[in-house]
């Protein structure tokens, strides 16, 4: 198979939702279809009881939530699937939202009884906002929930984007009859526990489906789905790719229905790797030279070797085990010889991958978040991957100053993983740490104690607004506790405003100064 068409056939995206949307139950159910488990309840340890292998912490244990994102990689009729994870706490942290990065698409689960919730909507507006194609699954379909088109309202609303269902739901809870599959041009018959059912629009009409048909449930939807039909938004495939318009398809993760439906549908629409852009311009992803990105690194995936795992974007080429890359930030040549595909809950050594495969690269403390690794004469990196606004700042010192050098050494190695940002005082030494949910700092204090050696202390500095400022207009006297001045990690002055009332007052009164927002997402 030549290289271009086996990058054609990847199919990398994220699952996204809000907890208890039913994302677990979903993606059950995509394994099941690509055979890579035989019954559900196998791929959290929620259910189960039993805990994947990657536990590398007691905090997923103890909180039964997953803290990291994990990658899912098998085959599926013609593709090669690679399913990004992503923890659906509303703690989640900065991995999260950089996952994303990593993706050629989304999907995004709302359950219908609730809509789209608080926590979760930031991770949507972040693919909006980077143009990533958003598939919409509306699940428990089985259930009492909102009205359809209600639903279909508010994803509008809220995320600014074209909605257009793929399926239409007839009647939901006791009486859900079924979807009218608009593409296919058949029905899909709910039938309870037992499996699904299609009859296609034009066997409609004979004398076996007369009960469902003439049930009032199924004549409303009739009439809804026409005029959904002449004034409903056009499918349009291009708007769909630039995450403009969202296709939308209703269902019951875990009855299940629909979902066959969904996924072929998905899978086949679902975009391959795109081109990348990077400091020398567009990188093709069928180039023959290998390249990729690394999104994320996780410590500690199996405490008995204490090992760093560096998760790497593949972008363009082939990947070989054992081939010799060059770190492009300072052009180091690297042997890529311990390497990892993930199935599920196993991790598999993995021999070869192309552009759009996820792969997990053992980290000898090397890497960083957005390090770019390339084959070949080429010398480029990858665009920076985007830093997103901490909400919660925290100021962090060490209980026993005589471990001052370990903690030191972690809050440095910490940062450069991108598990925390981290910001110094103007004039003093102290150290502030911004976080985007405050599991990410029980996560912090944790690895502190346990891989430094630290018991660190935390005091809240609150939630803050950042805003940089520009060094020739720094002037100290403007800032104090409530505006607070501090150094960001490469010794730029910035602004932790307390409130949106503070920054807007700064404004009024020093309308000069300017304030500078770099962060991607608000
Ligand atoms: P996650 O937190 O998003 O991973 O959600 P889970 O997949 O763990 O589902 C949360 C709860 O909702 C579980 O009790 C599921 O059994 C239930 N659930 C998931 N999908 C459906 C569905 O389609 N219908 C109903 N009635 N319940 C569902």
């Amino acid at each position: 198979m030549s290289l271009h068409d086996e990058v054609t056939k990847r199919k990398t995206f994220a699952i996204i939702s809000h907890p208890d949307a039913g994302k677990t139950t979903l993606t059950e159910s995509l394994l099941l279809f690509g055979k890579l488990i035989r019954s559900a309840g196998t791929v959290k340890g929620k259910k189960s009881g039993k805990f994947a292998t990657s536990d590398w912490m007691e905090i997923e244990k103890q909180r039964g939530i997953s803290v990291t994102s994990s990658v899912m990689n098998f085959p599926y009729k013609d593709f090669q699937v690679n399913i990004l994870d992503t923890p659906g706490h509303e703690d989640f942290s900065e991995d999260t939202y950089r996952t994303l990065t990593a993706v050629d698409s989304v999907v995004m689960i709302i359950d219908a009884t609730k809509g789209i919730e608080a926590q979760t909507k930031k991770l949507f507006k972040v693919c909006r906002m980077r143009g990533i194609p958003i598939f919409t699954f509306i699940n428990k379909l089985d259930r009492e929930g909102r009205e359809p088109l209600e639903l279909l309202e508010e994803i509008e609303e809220v995320l600014d984007i074209e909605t257009y269902p793929m399926n239409w739901p007839v009647g939901m809870g006791k009486r859900f009859l079924g979807v009218f599959d608009r593409q296919g041009k058949q029905f899909i018959k709910y039938n309870g526990n037992e499996e699904e059912t299609t009859i296609p629009y034009d066997e409609l009409d004979n004398a076996e489906h007369e009960e469902l048909v003439s049930q009032a449930t199924y004549k409303a939807t009739e009439d809804e789905l026409s005029l959904l039909d002449e004034a409903g938004d056009e499918f349009s495939m291009k708007s769909v790719m630039s995450g403009e318009q969202t296709p939308v398809f209703f269902g019951s993760a875990l009855a299940p229905f629909g979902l066959q439906t969904f996924f072929d549908t998905f899978i086949t629409m679902a975009p391959s790797p795109a081109p990348r852009k990077s400091t020398e311009g567009i990188i093709q992803p069928d180039n023959p030279d290998f390249s990729g990105f690394i999104f994320k690194i996780q410590a500690n995936m199996n405490p008995a070797h204490r090992d760093r795992v560096a998760f790497l974007r593949v972008c363009s080429g082939k990947f070989e085990r054992g081939m010799t890359v060059k770190l492009a930030r300072s052009n180091k040549p690297i042997k890529l010889s311990q390497t990892q595909q993930f199935v599920a809950s196993s991790r598999d050594t993995v021999e070869e991958a192309y552009a759009g495969d996820i792969i997990g690269i053992y980290d000898p403390n090397i890497y960083r978040i957005g390090d770019t690794l390339i084959a070949g004469k080429s010398q480029f990196e990858y665009d920076e991957l985007p830093q997103f606004p901490p909400e919660l700042y925290k100021k962090v010192t060490a209980k026993n100053v005589m471990k001052s050098k370990q903690f030191r050494k972690g809050l440095e190695q910490l940062v450069q993983e991108g598990a925390i940002q981290l910001f110094k005082g103007h004039r003093s030494d102290s150290n502030i740490i911004g976080a985007v949910g405050e599991l990410q700092y029980e996560v912090f204090q944790h690895r502190m104690k346990n891989e430094y050696n630290t018991d660190v202390m935390l005091e809240s500095v609150g939630e803050r607004i950042p805003r940089w400022l520009k060094e020739e207009q720094l002037d100290e006297s403007l800032y104090d506790e409530r505006n607070l001045l501090v150094r960001d990690r490469e010794g730029n002055p910035i602004v932790l405003f307390k409130n949106e009332f503070s920054l807007q007052w700064f404004k009024d009164n020093n309308p000069k100064v300017e304030l500078i927002d770099l962060y991607e997402v608000n």
